[in-house]
C-alpha cells in the first residue's frame, strides 16, 4: 500500500529527504550536499538519488511511496511547477524542477516554496496540530512567512502571499533589502537586532559587547541578555514590541487560531514572547485575540522536510 511520501527540504546548503506518514512523521531521512554550483539539473538529480537511497536504507520497498513534495527557496510558478527564482541556488532561472524530478524518480510531483511548505508543516503535525489556520514567522536574517487557511497554504494571486516581513510598521521607517520603507524585517529580523546593537554600543551605551562590535550576531545578543546586559535585554524587548505590532496587525486581518515563531530570533524565548504579547493586548480588540494562540513553532528541524510532504498530500 502506498501510504509514505517524500518530503525534500532543498537548501543552498542540504538536500533534506524524509519519508513521511500520513500521520505526520518521519520514518526515515537521509541528507546530502547540494552542490548548487553543480547547477539545476545536477541538484535535480542529486534529489532523487537522495531519496532512492532513503528508500532503499529504509527497507520499505519502492511500491509503498506515492509521491514526492518538494519545497524550495525562492519564487515559484505554482501552476508549471518552475521556480522562477532563487536567491539561495545561483543560476536558477525558470528552472522545471517538477517536470525535472518526475521524469528521473518515476513519480508524481508537487512543488512549493519553502516558506509555504513550513508553514504548513506546523499547521498540520506542529504548533497548529488541530487548527486549520496558521500564520508562520520565520526570523532569521530576514523575516519570511507563510499562511494556512482552512488548512491549505494560502499563495494569493500571484503566489507571492506570506511576504509578511514586508509588511511595514512604520512609514518612515529605514529602508528594506525590498525598497520599501520601515518593514517589519528592518526592526525584527537577527540582522534588525545587531543594527540597533551597534546604534546603541556607538551612541555610548555601556554593554558587555562594545568590544564585539564587528561580529557581532543576535545570538550574541541572545547571550548577553541571558548574562543580565542591560542594553541586550532592551534590545531583545524592543524586538518583541516590534513583533507584537507585527502579529497585531496580522490579527486583525486573518484572525488565525495559531502566529507562530521559528528561526534563530525565536531562541530568545520568554525575553522576545512576554513584551510581543504586552504590545498585542495593547493594540488588538479582546475579541479578535480571544482565541489565538501565540506561541513557537514546534518543527524547527523538521518542518521543510513535512510540509514538503503534505503538499504532496494536498495536491
Ligand atoms: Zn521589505
Amino acid at each position: 500500500m502506498k501510504e509514505l511520501v517524500f518530503g525534500v527540504d532543498l537548501g543552498g546548503t542540504n538536500i533534506k529527504v524524509g519519508l513521511v506518514s500520513a500521520e505526520g512523521t518521519i520514518v526515515h531521512r537521509h541528507q546530502a550536499e547540494t552542490l548548487g554550483e553543480r547547477g539545476p539539473a545536477a541538484v535535480a538529480e542529486r534529489i532523487c538519488q537522495t531519496a532512492r537511497q532513503c528508500v532503499e536504507a529504509a527497507d520499505v520497498g519502492p511500491d509503498a511511496v506515492a509521491g514526492i513534495g518538494v519545497g524550495s527557496p525562492g519564487t515559484i510558478d505554482l501552476e508549471n511547477g518552475v521556480v522562477l527564482f532563487s536567491p539561495n541556488l545561483p543560476g536558477w532561472d525558470d528552472i522545471p524542477l517538477r517536470r525535472m524530478i518526475e521524469d528521473d524518480i518515476g513519480l508524481p510531483c508537487a512543488l512549493d516554496n519553502d516558506a509555504n511548505v513550513a508553514a504548513l508543516a506546523e499547521q498540520w503535525a506542529g504548533a497548529g496540530r488541530g487548527a486549520s489556520s496558521l500564520v508562520l514567522l520565520t526570523l532569521g536574517t530576514g523575516i519570511g512567512g507563510g499562511i494556512v487557511l482552512d488548512g491549505r497554504v494560502w499563495h494569493g494571486a500571484n503566489g507571492v502571499a506570506g511576504e509578511i516581513g514586508h509588511m511595514s510598521i512604520n512609514p518612515d521607517g529605514p529602508r528594506c533589502g525590498c525598497g520599501n520603507l520601515g518593514c517589519l524585517e528592518a526592526y525584527a529580523s537577527a540582522t534588525a537586532m545587531v543594527r540597533r546593537m551597534h546604534q546603541a554600543i556607538q551612541s555610548g551605551r555601556e554593554t558587555s559587547l562594545a568590544p564585539r562590535l564587528d561580529d557581532l550576531t543576535a545570538q550574541d545578543i541572545h547571550k548577553a541578555a541571558l548574562a543580565g546586559d542591560k542594553a541586550a535585554r532592551d534590545n531583545i524587548e524592543a524586538t518583541g514590541r516590534y513583533l507584537g505590532v507585527g502579529v497585531s496587525n496580522i490579527m486583525h486581518i486573518l484572525n488565525p487560531q495559531v502566529i507562530a515563531f521559528s528561526g534563530g530570533v525565536a531562541a530568545a524565548g520568554d525575553m522576545l514572547m512576554e513584551p510581543l504579547l504586552d504590545e498585542m493586548e495593547k493594540r488588538t480588540l479582546e475579541a479578535s485575540r480571544r482565541d489565538v494562540k501565540v506561541c513557537f513553532a514546534e518543527l524547527p528541524r523538521d518542518a521543510g522536510v513535512i510540509g514538503a510532504a503534505r503538499c504532496f498530500m494536498l495536491r
